[in-house]
């Protein structure tokens, strides 16, 4: 028996060839403190039922009996599963070949990255949106160049096809619901984009221009108000559109990590030429295809935080506040003059929202009633009107 060694602490001094830009940087993430309500990250509130559990657990050990084998790589039944909900959510059918996976869409978007963007290759989005997009930039050194929303937080075509045509972006991000003002984009701005879109990427093979691939990021679809539309429905018209979804906001799965898109054969051939092999563990398609299975549960709960988000865009228009316009499981409101003394008063009373978005606007996550109520009685203590 040898005895242990110590390897804690920094011991000795060396010099690590940390890359040229990545000095100082600090890893993302929104507080995670330890507070009763947390209203902040945009997860579902519920806990999945003993059901899902259960059925979560039962399906997971039978893939431990299988572990010693590297997972099926291309996860053909999930796609077909993830093909089948989409049918039933949006009322399109996407073939499961025209489905990709990864863990969280964090993960696909990365994927994205990687296969159409690199050096000299740039990507666009809008602000204010979802604040994890720059790192898939920076980490494939692309780059990042964004546009402006208008004051309603829509995306005038005009300005967007403008800042295509001048930059010839390989990628260009649209957010819809948006992150974090809840803001859909109508599918008229989506077309105009696409329209915008052909031609306009970087230089190909031959000199000509390419197509630039237009990702909508759908991560709050579920939540969209009636007759509002899913870029799902553009998608057979348009194959440089992918549209991706997740299971970590709609389907309370965060904690899985199973993101997803939606797009044309020869786009989901691209992506698998980039994935790590066996990127999807055998764990990870077991839980999210047991999940799957009580699809309908989920999308029932998805109406009532529909409901619960209405009423509270009410409540904060009935007190004077400005809202905006919500199509997600979150409300951005405001104004404030001092956001930051409203979000620690929040804290203080064991309420934990997200000081995030443009200068006086907070925003807060749809919870269950009680959280709600915890909120709103909070709110009235620290903001009296
Ligand atoms: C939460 C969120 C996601 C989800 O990321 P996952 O990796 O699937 O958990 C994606 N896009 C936006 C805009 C989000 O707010």
């Amino acid at each position: 028996m040898t005895s242990d060694v110590d390897a804690s602490g920094p011991g000795p001094e060396a010099r690590l060839p940390l890359r040229p830009g990545l000095e100082g940087l600090h890893p993302y993430g929104a507080p995670q403190l330890d507070v009763p309500v947390l209203l902040n990250v945009n997860e579902n509130p519920h806990s999945p039922s003993e059901e899902v559990v259960s059925d979560i657990a039962e399906s997971v050990a039978k893939a431990a009996t299988g572990l010693n084998r590297y997972p099926d790589r291309e996860f053909a039944e999930l796609r077909a599963e993830l093909s089948e909900y989409l049918r039933i959510e949006s009322g399109v059918r996407v073939p499961a070949e025209q489905i990709w996976a990864a863990n969280g869409s964090n993960e696909v978007m990365l994927h994205l990255f990687q296969a159409y963007g690199g050096p000299g290759r740039t990507a666009i989005s809008f602000d204010p949106t979802y604040s994890m997009y720059p790192e898939y930039a920076r980490d494939t050194h692309t780059t990042w160049v964004t546009g402006r929303r208008s004051a309603d937080f829509t995306l005038d075509p005009a300005h967007a096809a403008d800042l295509i045509r001048r930059h010839h972006p390989a990628l260009i991000v649209l957010t819809s619901p948006n992150n974090p003002t809840g803001t859909a984009l109508p599918l008229e701005t989506v077309v105009a984009v696409l329209d915008a879109a052909r031609g306009s990427g970087p230089a190909g093979p031959d000199g000509g221009h390419t197509d630039s691939v237009v990702v909508v990021d759908e991560a709050y679809g579920e939540f969209r108000r009636a007759g509002v539309a899913s870029a799902l429905t553009l998608l057979h018209e348009h194959p440089h559109l992918t549209v991706s979804r997740t299971m970590s906001k709609a389907f309370g799965m965060a904690g899985l990590r199973l993101g997803y898109l939606a797009a044309a054969p020869a786009l989901v051939e691209h992506l698998r030429v980039v994935r790590l092999p066996y990127h999807l563990s055998a764990v990870t398609q077991a839980a999210a295809l047991a999940a799957l299975r009580h699809r309908e549960e989920f999308i029932a709960q998805v109406a009532s935080l529909r409901q619960e988000r209405d009423d509270l865009v009410e409540w904060l228009r009935a007190r004077g506040h400005a809202v905006a316009d919500s199509d997600a499981n979150f409300v951005l409101f405001g104004m404030f003059e001092d956001r930051h003394a409203v979000w620690n008063g929040l804290l203080e009373r064991g309420v934990l929202i997200r000081e995030t978005g443009p200068a006086g606007w907070l925003r807060v996550s749809v919870g269950t009633p009680q959280e709600m109520a915890a909120f709103t009685a909070a709110l009235q203590e620290v903001d009296p009107r």
